[in-house]
């Protein structure tokens, strides 16, 4: 059985070290072993980077860019192939990998304009004959790691900004579906990125610990669930390391009694059920204001429901796949089995589904709750699953109190054909992503992404601009070139152009 282990030094090598399997979670079956790095491999990758640092960081911006319009061609030549990966190992549908895929690109087309957004700040004459400029200067080695839901996207928001400003990288990818990653880092070797500028290694706890107790490695992203993103972002703070770490979530999207509502439910059932609502902007709230709209769009969520196509992900027809694994399973069915133990009203039943030919697929149905209240566990807790809560609020005003009481805030959406109200909304949620009438307000490359709350430890948000400013430090230089023969005497007060 193939085994996938790390990329150091621009090639796959295997360590000997113990090893994971790898399921497709379409049939449960073990497909391939995925190596867990130990500490000694990490920091080989950690020198490899280190090593590369100097010829890197000082590579013309432009001749950086270039490996990234290269690498561009080269992701666009292999999509279908990093896809199936994809697929295979995760269990969403194609399609779905594609668009995962489009994202990650978009994020290698910004990074071809590091020339531009590298070029700082200057101002001459800040005093008699003095200039001064502020530069943005790489940190060294910097590190990344990754959750499973998104393969290949959310590793594609750290390396490429990461490089194209003068890092060198040590990625960690989720070690549950290894092997997109692994094709992405082969791509990025044919697209001629020198040997030890990006590496990557596979593992779980001691890969992670290792980066975040090295002091070679200056900032660390990581992407995950909530719990491990404070772990990262308190551990690598007290090692001095700049850290931004992305959690998890629980999306709201509010239904006002003007929303054109078949809108509004075609938009929930990509938005919840999609990627079977393992994506970090799920929406899995949605709070309807009233109860004639909540009745309404219950019954209308519940036919959409009854015709909702699951089965493997290899299959484009279908609208959702599997989980990904049997212990996903298992924690998501025990959330639905403890939303009906706590009385909420189960519209729709996904534990009942078998997909024929896949009986040893991690596969749960679409499932809709109604009068969910805000104590239940299915309320307060990241599923991470296919089901959707309703909860119903008598105003506009109760349904973002909700919200904003909540401990995430990633993404929410209103749903209302009302500019004032959707404005109002907008100025005083507290979440970082906010849509109007669009469920998964996901930024494009060219802004940056971030949740507030328990859903983002640190400062700046992935991908985009923010990402410049994360994986640079500003510089400040001043300089005076006497002319003239001027020669100044000693001044004791503090320069000031007063
Ligand atoms: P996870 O937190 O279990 O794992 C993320 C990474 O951390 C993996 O690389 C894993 O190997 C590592 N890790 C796991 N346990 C660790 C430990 N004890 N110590 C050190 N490292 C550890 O997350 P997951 O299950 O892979 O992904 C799903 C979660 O990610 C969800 O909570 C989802 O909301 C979140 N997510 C958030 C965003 C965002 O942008 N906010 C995006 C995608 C996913």
């Amino acid at each position: 059985m193939s085994v996938v282990g790390h990329f150091i030094n621009g090639e796959h090598v295997l360590k000997g070290e113990p090893t994971q399997d790898v399921y497709n979670p379409a049939t449960g079956e073990v497909t391939k072993q995925v190596e867990l790095g130990g500490q000694k491999t990490v920091e080989e990758a950690i020198a490899a980077a280190e090593a590369a640092y100097p010829a890197w960081r000082n590579m013309p911006a432009m001749k950086r860019a270039r490996i990234m319009f290269r690498y561009k061609e080269l992701l666009e030549e292999n999509a279908h192939r990093i896809c199936e990966l994809i697929t295979d190992e995760h269990g969403k549908v194609l399609n779905d990998a594609m668009g995962e895929l489009q994202r990650g690109i978009e994020v290698v087309e910004y990074a071809c304009g590091a020339p531009e957004f590298l070029k700082g700040e200057h101002s001459k004459n800040v005093g008699p004959a003095i200039d001064s400029w502020s530069e943005f200067q790489p940190l060294g080695v910097v590190a990344g790691i990754t959750p499973f839901n998104f393969p290949a996207m959310v590793p594609m928001w750290m390396y490429p900004m990461a490089a194209v400003c003068g890092n060198t990288v040590v990625m960690k990818p989720s070690e549950r579906d290894p092997s997109a990653p692994l094709l992405l880092m082969e791509l990025l070797s044919e697209a001629g990125m020198p040997e030890g500028v990006v590496n990557m290694v596979n593992g779980g706890k001691e890969a992670v610990d290792t980066l975040l107790n090295d002091e070679r490695v200056k900032a660390v992203s990581f992407v995950g669930s909530t719990p491990i993103a404070e772990y990262i972002y308190s551990t690598g703070n007290a090692n001095g390391k700049r850290v931004q770490a992305l959690g998890g979530a629980k999306n709201h999207a509010i239904v006002m009694p003007d929303a054109d509502l078949d809108n509004a439910v075609n938009a929930l059932m990509g938005a919840a059920y999609g990627s079977c609502g393992e994506r970090c902007m799920a929406i899995s709230v949605a709070v309807a204001v009233g109860d004639e709209v909540a009745d309404e769009l219950v019954a209308k969520l519940k036919a959409q429901l009854e015709v909702l196509k699951v089965g493997r992900g290899t299959d484009n027809s279908n609208d959702m796949g599997p989980l990904i694994t049997k212990d996903a399973y298992n924690r998501v069915k025990g959330y639905v089995d403890a939303g009906e133990a706590a009385g909420a009203d189960l519209v729709v039943d996904g534990r009942t589904l078998t997909v024929e030919g896949c009986e040893n697929g991690y596969f749960l149905g679409g499932t809709l709750f109604d009068k969910v209240t805000t104590d239940m566990t299915i309320y307060t807790d990241e599923i991470f699953g296919p089901v959707l809560c309703v909860v119903r609020a008598k105003s506009m005003q109760e349904a973002m109190q909700m919200i904003n009481d909540h401990e995430y805030g990633n993404g929410t959406c209103i749903f209302t054909r009302d500019g004032e109200a959707a404005r109002y909304f907008a100025d005083n949620i507290l979440v970082g992503m906010v849509g109007i009438n669009v469920p998964l307000p996901v930024p494009v490359a060219y802004h940056s992404f971030g949740g507030w709350k328990r859903s983002l430890f640190g400062d700046l948000h992935a991908y985009g601009p923010d990402a410049v400013r994360f994986y640079t430090k500003r510089k400040t230089i001043t300089q005076r070139w006497p002319s003239g023969g001027i020669r100044e005497s000693a001044q004791f007060t503090f320069p000031s152009n007063g």
